[in-house]
């Protein structure tokens, strides 16, 4: 029986994470949706404008500054664009202590410690076994190039879902969309 309960907290647990896990995908899909007043756009351009793979070397392994403990991503606009995709964790562990504290831990762990520079912009994880399932590396990177693929977040899975996977290329500019968001080169 309480083999069962556990069993059953773990499968909720898992669901709630894939809830939100989508919730992040759609948000940073609906962020590069070129309209007027799309402020969601606005916030997300400065994620894309730091050029993460000429700052990536020592194999990844950067410390991460100090502020992003505090959750402090270097200007207001990038710590927004976490803390929008981080939001709806604020209500979960609230209202659902149980489930909401584990996926914050988890995703405290993750984001201001191995997100920038160990996994999603390293350019050393090229394993496409690995970014198969995993948006690391390479796979986040070729986002940073073809804009409207690989918008998932940790796993691959929305992408997949969605249909907007693109875990075949290798990062490579594209011009277009390039100017229209403003990236320095
Ligand atoms: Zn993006
Ligand atoms: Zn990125």
């Amino acid at each position: 029986m309480r083999r069962l309960v556990v069993i059953v907290y773990l499968v909720e647990l898992f669901f709630l994470f894939l809830m939100w896990n989508m919730y992040s995908y759609l948000i940073h899909r609906f962020s590069h949706i070129h309209f007027k007043g799309n402020i969601l756009m606005w916030i997300h351009m400065a994620h894309h404008q730091v050029e993460y793979v000429k700052d990536n070397d020592n194999n990844g392994f950067v410390l991460p500054h100090w502020s992003q403990y505090l959750f402090w991503f270097g200007t207001f606009r990038e710590s927004l664009d976490v803390w929008i995709s981080v939001a709806p964790l604020v209500p979960l562990m609230i209202f659902k202590p149980e489930f909401g504290i584990p996926i914050f831990i988890l995703v405290y762990i993750y984001e201001s410690t191995i997100s920038e520079h160990l996994l999603d912009h390293n350019p050393r994880i090229t394993d496409k076994k690995l970014t198969k399932f995993f948006a690391w590396g390479q796979y986040h990177l070729v986002h940073h190039h073809f804009y409207k693929k690989n918008y998932a977040f940790i796993f691959t899975l929305w992408d997949s879902v969605f249909n907007t996977s693109k875990n075949k290329a290798q990062p490579g500019p594209i011009v277009k969309e390039r100017l229209v968001f403003g990236i320095r080169n």
